[in-house]
């Protein structure tokens, strides 16, 4: 079972919302540190210790990444603001993954300026690396194991996927980039989303581990690190349970030992890009409910909307709900949870069985602290939120504030345009 606790009762939530008016994204920093410990932990044995490339896309605050950068983790980064922010938290060089695709020339230079380790999604990228920005010594490419290996419900199936080079392609990128003088060698793949079962990272592993082998023999290369991704999903239901990442990191040392240490492979660094892991469980969407509507079903209207938070209205995903000080009280009221926006999807939740909700009530949203705030948008002129830090001594810091009208404006120049 989840534990589905906000870290802050609402007496103490209430004197937060005095400083910063809802909505916003509140992180438990003790949370994070704790959990990022225990990931380090798990996979100790790795050769190296363990390096997480934090993916950026799952929480774009330069404060985050800082925090997250001193609990040894790296950034993962896809497009040129990622790259500037890795920089900016002072993660830069081989701390940096960039794992893109569709890549234009200008971040290609700009990734290797940085020094970060390039990950190709594509045989045609090597031409388009060497002429736009040069081979670099260290180089990674992203498999695609097509029917080799069934995707999850979030990602689909893998030959569907836009993304990385089939395996025949492989042979032929890793002896081209031999060719053109890389030197030092990664393979990648990422073929799930938000997965909870622990057997399926142990399978990915045990795929690369076995490609490995067989690259490293027919191209005579000699690979530093396989890169599983991102991937491990979070329980967003209260009967769900988080990924045993003691198990995960177990399945693969034994699988390591089997392939990869009798082949005369070791060491062989191992190396994720987990963002939803990291931080999704520790954010909150915290909103005031400000309507009740009673018409063919029972509504309430908060002050939030998809802008703050999609992942409902776009997947249908479930996010757990907890009116503040109705904790005790029972579920008998059944209500679709609703943003302001002038679509029918922006629900939070459908359906939903809740105590009583009176407006003025404080709803949290669980698990809002990856791919939340971060996949907000300005449709229907809806801003963006804050985002807070609860800090280890138990003060709030903000660390984004919200979106004003002027920010909304910013790029316009249009005379009689005003913000107020
Ligand atoms: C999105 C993404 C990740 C992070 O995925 P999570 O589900 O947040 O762990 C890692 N690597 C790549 C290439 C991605 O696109």
């Amino acid at each position: 079972m989840a534990d589905k606790r906000v870290p802050l009762a609402k007496a103490e939530l209430e004197r937060v919302i005095e400083r910063y008016p809802t909505p916003f994204h509140l992180y438990d920093e003790a949370a994070i540190r704790r959990n990022a410990r225990a990931f380090a932990r798990a996979f100790a044995w790795v050769p190296g210790g363990l390096t997480n490339y934090f993916a950026v896309k799952a929480l774009p605050n330069p404060h985050m990444l800082e925090l997250l950068k001193s609990e040894g983790m790296g950034a993962d980064c896809s497009s040129l603001p990622e790259l500037l922010l890795a920089r900016a938290s002072g993660i830069d060089g081989e701390r940096i993954m960039f794992s893109s695709n569709d890549t234009p020339a200008a971040e290609f230079r700009k990734a290797r300026e940085l020094g970060a380790v390039i990950n190709l999604d594509d045989l045609s990228h090597i031409p388009f690396l060497e002429a736009s920005a040069g081979i670099p010594e260290l180089i990674c490419c992203r498999y695609n194991p097509g029917p080799l290996k069934e995707g999850n419900a979030i990602i689909g199936d893998p030959r569907e996927a836009k993304y990385g080079f089939t395996r025949e392609q492989l042979f032929d990128g890793y002896a081209r980039l031999k060719a053109l003088g890389a030197k030092r060698f990664g393979l990648h793949t990422m073929v799930a989303s938000n997965e909870l079962d622990p057997r399926y990272f142990v399978e990915t592993a045990e795929l690369l581990f076995d490609l490995v082998a067989e690259l490293s023999a027919r191209v005579g290369i000699r690979f530093e690190f396989v890169n599983l991704g991102g991937g491990i999903g979070i329980p967003y239901r209260p009967e769900q349970r988080a990924v045993d990442l003691d198990e995960v990191a177990l399945g693969i040392r034994a699988a390591y030992d089997e392939k990869i240490r009798p082949r005369g492979l070791h060491p062989l660094r191992i190396v994720w890009e987990c963002g939803r892991m990291v931080t999704g469980p520790y954010g909150y969407l915290v909103c005031r409910a400000i309507h009740r509507k009673s018409t063919y079903k029972e509504f309430v209207g908060l002050d939030a909307s998809m802008a703050n938070l999609m992942r409902p209205g776009m997947y249908g995903a479930y996010h757990h709900i907890t009116v503040m000080g109705k904790e005790g009280l029972p579920s008998d009221h059944r209500y679709d949870v609703t943003g302001s926006l002038c679509e029918n999807n922006d629900k939070f939740a459908v359906d939903r069985d809740l105590p009583r909700i009176d407006p003025g009530d404080i709803v949290v949203i669980h698990d809002t602290g990856a791919h939340g705030h971060a996949m907000g948008f300005n449709y229907n002129g809806k801003l963006r939120s804050a985002e807070l830090l609860l800090r280890e001594d138990g003060s709030v810091r903000l660390i984004r504030r919200a979106e004003t009208p002027a920010d909304y404006f910013a790029t316009l120049d249009y005379p009689g345009l005003r913000a107020d």
